[in-house]
């Protein structure tokens, strides 16, 4: 049993974020337990056609590496996830890594005071604190469909695209139309022999305002200042999209009428548009950018069913009107189990205090960094910290700063653990869930992944992203129990 200080879970911008400034503050008996056999989370994961961030790649980075050479507004998979292993390169977190090591289990340990931490080949690790990276979209979530098991093609997720199998002229059904399948769609609709895209819920669309930088823009982003500059910009032009998140439903209408106008101007067939109008408040779900999906739509060889699907057999996919689309490769592009990632978690805290009790009636956590009961466990873009207006990565920051302020003060104070106090969780959550309820997240009119089985809003932080920068400057002494 070995015993390093600290434990990292997941290798993606959080747990990258968070061991760069470990390291930088000195810490050096720090790992990163990473299930995979490479580094990248959701940007090593995701590589299906078209992938790209659909957030400015000078905001959808770290803040204390700017990147000028990003080659465009929204840059593709590879070339953000080149950008982590450069981060891991600089900042020589290599040796830091455990490849292959799927955490199974934590149990924090009442007399050690310390956590056990179980990998799926058996290994246990003791750290004196958990940090949980792993994120909230990893695992592929495919729907409950009479009959998928017994299609004989090929068929697979979004997010574990198999590249082996060729769509040249071969008849494909996607099912979903979200954030993922907007992006592909246009990718392979022109390969493909005939598309049909099964839509359950039309999503609002944005045009995507991408362009290449030419090699002169990126040299004058090189100069001192201007790619802050640049990325400050960019920051407060998506800050003013929360005014409508976060203030008043009613604002949203000017991103409605920028997105009806969109899809008027890029689909000219009204029975087309009356297809992929939606009927709730824009933002209820995540609002998509896209340029060249609804073109995609109007292609020949590409139908929109919305009938819905009833069921799936050998080579084909019944709709609701009873027709049979026979096809010969299924993409699902369906989306997570959001809260399976951190509910199914075996995670047990002080007295033999499971997670699922803890949070039995639904997850609760203090800033979406720590919960009661689970000492010195903190989640990195844990519950309530998602937004739908601007980089996550920026959240990613607040919150491993606010770590590396408990941290300080474990060791300002000489305690082995912090645990924050059930009090302190239970108002920060009454006054979040009273903030969220009026907002078009819950009040929109639709169903999505932000809400849990009880339609309660688990998800996003309802508020300015600088709100939560200044809650989590510092961690205050008077909001945990200090174990000694
Ligand atoms: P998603 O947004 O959850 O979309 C899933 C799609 O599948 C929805 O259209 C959904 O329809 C549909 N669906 C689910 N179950 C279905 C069923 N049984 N029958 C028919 N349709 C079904 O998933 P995603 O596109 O993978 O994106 C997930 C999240 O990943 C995004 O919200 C975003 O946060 C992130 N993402 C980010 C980027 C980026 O560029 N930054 C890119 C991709 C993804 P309903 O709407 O009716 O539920």
């Amino acid at each position: 049993m070995s015993k390093p200080g600290i434990v990292i879970i997941g290798s993606g911008f959080a747990g990258i974020g968070m061991a760069i400034k470990l390291k930088e503050a000195g810490y050096h008996d720090f790992v990163i337990l990473e299930k995979a056999p490479d580094l990248g989370g959701t940007w090593r994961d995701n590589t299906y056609p078209g992938c790209a961030c659909d957030v400015p790649s000078h905001m959808y980075s770290f803040s204390f590496d700017l990147n000028p050479g990003w080659s465009r507004m929204f840059s593709p998979q590879q070339e953000i996830w080149d950008y982590m292993r450069a981060c891991v390169d600089k900042y020589r977190l290599g040796p830091h890594f455990r490849y292959g090591k799927h955490v199974v289990g934590l149990e924090f340990d009442d007399e050690a005071r310390n956590w056990e931490v179980t990998t799926e080949d058996g290994a246990v690790l003791r750290a004196n604190a958990v940090i949980s990276g792993i994120g909230a979209l990893h695992i592929p979530k495919f729907p409950e469909i009479k009959g998928r098991e017994t299609f004989t093609g090929p068929a697979f997720h979004s997010s574990e695209w198999d590249h082996s199998v060729d769509l040249t002229g071969k008849r494909v059904a996607v099912i979903g139309t979200g954030a993922s399948a907007i992006q592909f769609v246009p990718q392979i609709a022109p390969q493909v022999g005939e598309l049909i895209l099964f839509q359950r819920t039309p999503p609002w669309i944005q045009p995507k305002p991408d362009f290449a930088f030419p090699e002169s823009a990126r040299k004058a982003l090189a100069l001192p200042g201007a790619s802050r500059l640049l990325r400050n910009g960019i920051y407060w032009t998506l800050e003013t999209r929360a005014l409508g998140f976060a203030l008043d439903p009613r604002l949203m209408k000017v991103h409605e009428a920028m997105a009806r106008k969109h899809l008027a101007r890029q689909v000219p067939d009204p029975e087309l548009r009356a297809k992929l109008t939606p009927d709730y408040t824009i933002g209820c779900k995540r609002i998509l950018i896209s340029s060249d999906y609804y073109p995609a739509l109007t292609r020949p060889n590409v139908t929109l069913n919305t009938d819905g699907i009833t069921e799936i057999r050998e080579r084909s996919i019944v709709d609701a009107n009873g027709v049979e689309h026979e096809v010969d490769v299924i993409v699902y592009g369906t989306g997570f189990k959001v809260t399976d990632a951190l509910q199914e978690q075996r995670i047990i805290g002080r007295d033999g205090l499971k997670i699922q009790e803890a949070w039995q009636d639904g997850i609760e956590t203090y800033l979406g960094i720590t919960t009661s009961g689970f000492p010195n466990l903190f989640f990195l873009l844990g519950p309530n910290t998602g937004l739908g207006h601007n980089s996550v990565v920026f959240m990613i920051e607040s919150q491993v700063r606010y770590v590396m302020s408990c941290l300080r003060l474990l060791s300002r104070t000489q305690a082995r653990a912090i645990d924050v106090k059930p009090e302190h969780q239970a108002s920060f959550n009454a006054r979040l869930l009273e903030r969220l309820d009026p907002l078009v997240w819950n009040s929109g009119g639709c169903q999505s992944w932000y809400l849990d089985e009880h339609g309660v809003n688990r998800t996003i932080w309802p508020g300015f992203t600088f709100e939560y920068w200044a809650r989590t400057l510092k961690a205050k002494r008077a909001a945990f129990d200090l174990i000694y």
